[in-house]
């Protein structure tokens, strides 16, 4: 493993890809001693959510920060993004989440209207997902409004990155890109492409009707696209898997933007849809589920598990490549 040798932290270090593994790795992993529960899923096991056995099943335990700039844009805001980023992180180890809580610092002289406008946002959010928040904290500090969240969730079939098996196939809910894009239009200012929406939304209801068949592991392609999440899941099962870019789902704009910019469309962040991976015969039951809800109807199968390492790339052209890991997300402060 590399070793972290900066002297300062900079922002790549928060910009997922490998830099922020390598940051994360040597210096925050490495520094707690207690750090895994006998039976359950630890911080060294870098997972959506870390675990507690319980019962016959597992406690699911996650947290995240959010930091995104600007605080509103198309399609979400920072109060959607924080509810649904969390209940996303517990829905993909297979759990049904339980409840969440919240910890808000608020920079002094932030609008009021805002703060409430940001609120709603995450009560609606809520709504939709069905999921009380049961408990939080609000501190008044620093230049910008950052918000955590953590929740709670229980399963009593546990999925990690490691589930792949041989043989498998790949499901992506949807178009990829979508909310790295969104950013990007409204950073950038590009008029024409001015109607890309973020694709920010809890998926637990969705994922919720494919866990009877057999998944073997899902992933939500936050920072660093779905380059970054196919990446963990090979390094981690230890399994190759070879993707068609011909069936990855995009939106023309969302294409044309990255072109624009000299980007890779898979490396941009989804906010609304999830990787599975699931066993071929229950492929196509597990894909027309999917397609008949709302948040999935462009749900395509995009690749194949296979003995070996990497993530292999079949070109648009034919031509093959190893989709490697980005260094880190081509867009900063986008969750
Ligand atoms: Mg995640």
């Amino acid at each position: 493993m590399d070793e972290f040798t900066s002297d300062i932290i900079k922002s790549e270090h928060g910009g997922g890809g490998e830099i922020m593994e390598t940051m994360i790795k040597s210096l925050y992993v490495k520094g707690f001693s207690l750090n895994k529960i006998a039976g359950g899923l630890g911080l060294s096991d870098m997972d959506d959510s870390g675990s507690i056995p319980f019962c016959e099943g597992q406690i699911v335990f996650t947290t995240d920060s959010h930091t995104v700039t600007p605080l509103f844009f198309p399609g979400g805001d920072i109060g959607r993004l924080s509810v649904s980023g969390t209940i996303n992180d517990i829905s993909v180890m297979g759990a049904k989440p339980l409840a969440l809580s919240s910890g808000v610092i608020l920079p002094e002289g932030f609008p009021t209207e805002q703060f409430r406008k940001v609120i709603r946002s995450m009560d609606e959010t809520l709504k939709e997902a069905g999921v009380p928040l049961i408990t939080g904290d609000t501190k008044v500090a620093g230049n910008d409004l950052f918000i955590n969240t953590s929740g709670v969730g229980y399963t009593k079939n546990l999925l990690s990155d490691k589930g792949l098996k041989e043989g498998d196939l790949i499901i992506v809910s949807g178009t990829v890109g979508d909310h790295g894009a969104a950013m990007l239009s409204v950073r950038e200012d590009i008029p024409f492409l001015s109607n890309i929406k973020s694709d920010v939304a809890p998926l637990n209801k969705m994922i919720e009707k494919i866990l009877p068949h057999q998944i073997h592991a899902m992933k939500d392609p936050t920072r660093g696209g779905i380059a970054n999440a196919l990446n963990e899941f090979s390094k981690k099962s230890g399994v190759r898997i070879d993707i068609k870019e011909e069936l990855v789902p995009v939106r023309d704009e969302v294409s044309a933007i990255c072109d624009i910019l000299g980007l890779n469309f898979m490396e941009i962040a989804c906010e609304g849809k999830v990787l599975v991976s699931v066993s071929k015969e229950d492929s196509e039951t597990v894909l027309d589920i999917i397609r008949k809800e709302r948040l999935g109807k462009n749900a395509a199968i995009i690749g194949e598990v296979k003995k070996g390492e990497k993530v292999l790339l079949e070109t648009l052209i034919g031509g093959k490549r190893i989709l490697e890991p980005p260094v880190a997300d081509p867009v900063p402060r986008v969750c």
